[in-house]
């Protein structure tokens, strides 16, 4: 089949790789000149693993293009994904449509009468219908589900497929773009549109509940006394609980939970029916980046003026250079404005938090990072830095201490080693530091 996929971004340069390599002949479209002369190029303008082989292997095969015309795009195929940006409103906790309405616009206007818009960005819902309301070519919605750092695999073998349509004929056109998938077994949900976009927004709300829920009760447990983590390894043995998403943290960040809950809620108001704990998982999750710079200053005597702080991770995540409402970022900088000498390393972030942040000193590798410092924060659960040897680290800093703000650090091996260790939501542990 002949495909569109409208905007570039991780979604949407993930979508377009992964619909060649089904088989596919992909036309990818954007706004933004430079990122379609990177993709062109056969250069990934973001980190993800998998992804820059995908795109070499079918840019060089021809069956991925890239344009920023619309003309072009409309005369291409009669699929056209659209896969921009729903970023929260400057001035409110709902999502910003206007990227999503510009796409559908130009595409309607350039389409022919019988192909199928097929909406793949997250959306409040009842945006499916008003869009479809307002086009001659026929609406779908698709939404996605993949998590960035494992985004191909997701992709190709995602573990279900969620159809919104208002015909079968939709129908029929989604299963046969999507059939190498469906032939491996994997489930698909047939839906109407609000359904459809509220498994995507419901789906978003539950793991971020889950993670606040976790990080509520190491809230607990710093004043009671208890241990988070022993405490979600328990409740994690009951599989009607299970443990994933249930790590007490600094909680979460990037382009997609935070503001989709925040939408989620404000367009549940729109509707009159109350998401109100959703605002109290929020705030939960903020308060884990207060809790972080509150231990920095204990750690630090009470003031973090003038103290060498490393920061190991700007990312969001790991495996991903997306900085978006990073809460390794939104540590580092408070800190900064605090007056603390904060340098950041991230194995694949660091230009990204260099040009939003260029206050915050960096080092390009760790031992630089952490040759010094009075403080170490590890804030993004990089492989890299589980593997750091304590023994090394400890040579390297003026004052072995350290916050585990991912819960993922040996504590044995850290304390073993010297180091002050604290971690949220249990008891600091003290080595000779
Ligand atoms: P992004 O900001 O990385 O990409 C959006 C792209 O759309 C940009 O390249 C931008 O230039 C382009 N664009 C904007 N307006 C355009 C227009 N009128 N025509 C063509 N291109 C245009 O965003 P993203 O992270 O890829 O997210 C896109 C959507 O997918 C959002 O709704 C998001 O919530 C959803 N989503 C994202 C992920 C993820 O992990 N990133 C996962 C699932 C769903």
């Amino acid at each position: 089949m002949r495909l569109t996929v409208i905007g570039t971004g991780y979604l949407g340069a993930t979508h377009a790789a992964c619909m060649a390599e089904l088989g596919h002949e992909v036309l990818g479209v954007d706004v933004d000149p430079d990122k379609v002369a990177a993709l062109r190029a056969g250069r990934v303008p973001f980190h993800e693993p998998g992804l820059p082989e995908l795109i070499a292997k079918h840019t060089a095969s021809g069956r991925l293009r890239f344009t920023t015309s619309y003309e072009e795009a409309g005369g291409f195929g009669d699929v056209h994904f659209v896969c921009v940006g729903t970023p929260q409103l400057k001035d409110s906790e709902g999502a910003d449509l206007i990227y999503v309405d510009a796409a559908f616009a130009a595409i309607a206007g350039h389409a022919a009468p019988d192909a199928l818009l097929v909406g793949k960005s997250t959306v409040p819902v009842g945006t499916a219908g008003r869009l479809a309301d307002a086009c001659v070519p026929e609406v779908a919605w698709n939404p996605e589900f993949l998590r960035e750092g494992f985004a191909v695999e997701d992709t190709l073998r995602p573990d279900r497929l969620v159809f919104g349509v208002r015909s079968t004929r939709a129908e029929t056109i989604l299963r046969e773009v999507y059939a190498p998938v469906l032939a491996a077994g994997t489930p698909v949900v047939t839906a109407d549109f609000p359904t459809a976009e509220l498994v995507k927004t419901a789906a978003n709300a539950f793991l971020a509940t889950k993670i606040s829920f976790i990080n509520a009760m190491a809230e607990v447990c710093e004043v009671a006394g208890g241990d988070v983590t022993k405490l979600s390894e328990a409740l994690g043995h009951d599989d009607r609980i299970g443990s994933r998403f249930l790590r007490s943290g600094v909680g979460f960040g990037g382009g997609c939970l935070p503001k989709d809950i925040r939408a989620f809620a404000h367009r549940a108001d729109e509707l009159g029916v109350s998401l109100a704990f959703l605002r109290e998982v929020d705030a939960i999750n903020m308060r884990r980046r207060d809790r972080v710079v509150e231990l920095a200053r204990e750690l630090c005597g009470g003031d973090v003026l003038g103290a060498r702080i490393t920061v190991l991770g700007a990312a969001f995540k790991p495996d991903s250079d997306d900085i978006r409402d990073s809460p390794a970022l939104n540590v580092a900088a408070r800190l900064r404005l605090d007056g603390a000498d904060v340098t950041v390393h991230d194995p694949a972030a660091m230009d990204n938090a260099r040009k939003a942040f260029p206050l915050l000193g960096y080092a390009m590798t760790a031992e630089d990072a952490l040759r010094g410092a009075d403080l170490v924060l590890h804030l993004t659960e990089w492989p890299q830095f589980r593997a750091i040897d304590p023994e090394w680290a400890r040579s390297l800093v003026r004052r072995p201490r350290i916050v585990d703000g991912r819960g993922a650090l040996d504590v044995e091996r850290w304390t073993a080693a010297g180091w002050r260790f604290s971690a949220l939501g249990r008891p600091a542990l003290n080595g000779e530091g």
